[in-house]
C-alpha cells in the first residue's frame, strides 16, 4: 500500500469529551483525534514532514536528513515515510551513541534509518552538521519551518463545522503546528499552545515568525506554566490525568504533549478562563509511541 493509501483520514473524527472532567461544565471540548491518522506517522508530525518531502522529491534529492532525540516522534515519523517513499534517509540524533537503543531508535532502524549520533555540543551547531553534508535535503528539527506550518494549516480542514469553534487548543513544542492552525483560523477564534519545554521564551516571537499576517498573532496566546518540569518531565498527578481520561473518555494521551496540553484546558476551564457557552476543539497531535518510554 502507498503511504496516501495508509493514512487514513477518514479515522481522524471530532471526539466530544463529557464535561464532568472540566471543573466547570460550562464549555464544550471536542477532540480531534489526529492520533488516527496512522500507527506510526501519527498526529501532526504528517502534516509538517508534507512539503519538505515534496520539495526533497522535486529537487530529485537522493537523500534526505533531519534531527531528533532518541524518543521523537519526528524521527520516527520520517524514518517511515523516507523509506516508504524509498528515499534514504538519516537522522542525526542527539548525544552519543547508547548502548541500549531506545524502542524508537530500534524501529527508526528496521525502517533503513541511517543513525548517526551526534554530541549534546555537536547537536547544538546544526549548520555545521548541514554544511558537512551537501548531498542531503535538510528536514528542519521537528519539522519546523515555513514547509511544516503550511502543512499543519491543513490540520483544521479535517474539522467538520470548524466555524463553530470558539478556542482551538494544542500542545506546543517547536511552534510549528501552532503556527500553522493559526494561519489557517478564523477571525472570531482564539489559537491556544502549551508550550511543554521550561522557560521557552523566544517562542511566542517563533511562532509569530511563521504566522502570514502578523495581524493574526492577537488570536494566539501560549502558555508557559503547564511543562510539569520540563520536556519529558512529569508527576504521578500527570500519569493519574492520564489513565483517568482514558478510562473515562476512551482517549489514550500521551505524556510529553497531549497529557499536558489537555491537563491545561482543564486547570484554564476550572479557572474561568474561556468564556460561557464556549466550544473547545483540542488538537489530540498523536505521539502515544512516546509511551513506551515510560516503561522500565
Ligand atoms: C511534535 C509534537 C508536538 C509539537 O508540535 P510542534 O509543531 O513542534 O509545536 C505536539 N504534539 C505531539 C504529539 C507531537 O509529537
Amino acid at each position: 500500500m502507498s503511504l496516501q493509501e495508509e493514512l487514513n483520514f477518514n479515522a481522524v473524527a471530532v471526539q466530544p469529551i463529557k464535561s464532568e472532567t472540566f471543573s466547570s461544565s460550562i464549555i464544550q471540548v471536542d477532540v480531534l483525534r489526529l492520533d488516527k491518522l496512522h500507527p506510526v506517522v501519527s498526529g501532526n508530525k504528517w502534516f509538517k514532514l508534507k512539503y519538505y518531502l515534496q520539495q526533497a522529491m522535486a529537487n530529485k534529492s537522493k537523500a534526505v536528513a533531519t534531527f531528533g532525540g532518541a524518543f521523537s516522534n519526528h524521527i520516527i515519523a520520517a524514518a517511515y515515510t523516507c523509506n516508504k517513499l524509498n528515499i534514504k534517509c538519516t537522522g542525526f540524533i542527539r548525544g552519543e551513541e547508547p548502548r541500549q537503543y531506545s524502542q524508537t531508535l530500534l524501529d527508526a532502524a528496521a525502517l533503513n534509518m541511517q543513525l548517526k549520533f551526534l554530541s549534546r555540543e555537536a547537536y547544538k551547531n546544526k549548520q555545521a552538521v548541514i554544511d558537512e553534508n551537501p548531498q542531503m535535503f535538510f528536514i528542519p528539527e521537528g519539522g519546523f519551518g515555513t514547509e511544516g506550518a503550511k502543512g499543519a494549516a491543513e490540520i483544521l480542514q479535517l474539522v467538520p463545522n470548524i466555524s463553530e469553534y470558539n478556542y482551538i487548543v494544542c500542545a506546543v513544542g517547536t511552534g510549528t503546528m501552532l503556527a500553522g492552525i493559526t494561519n489557517a483560523s478564523l477571525p472570531h477564534q482564539q489559537c491556544i499552545g502549551i508550550s511543554v519545554m521550561k522557560n521557552n521564551w523566544s517562542l511566542d516571537e517563533t511562532v509569530i515568525s511563521l504566522l502570514l499576517d502578523k495581524t493574526q498573532q492577537n488570536r494566539l496566546n501560549i502558555f508557559h506554566d503547564y511543562h510539569f518540569g520540563g520536556y519529558a518531565k512529569y508527576s504521578s498527578g500527570l500519569i493519574a490525568f492520564m489513565k483517568k481520561v482514558e478510562a473515562e473518555h476512551q482517549l489514550p494521551l500521551d505524556f510529553v504533549y497531549t497529557a499536558k496540553a489537555l491537563y491545561a484546558v482543564c486547570d484554564l476551564s476550572g479557572k474561568k478562563y474561556f468564556s460561557e457557552g464556549a466550544k473547545v476543539l483540542f488538537i489530540h497531535s498523536g505521539g502515544l509511541q512516546g509511551n513506551r518510554s515510560l516503561v522500565g
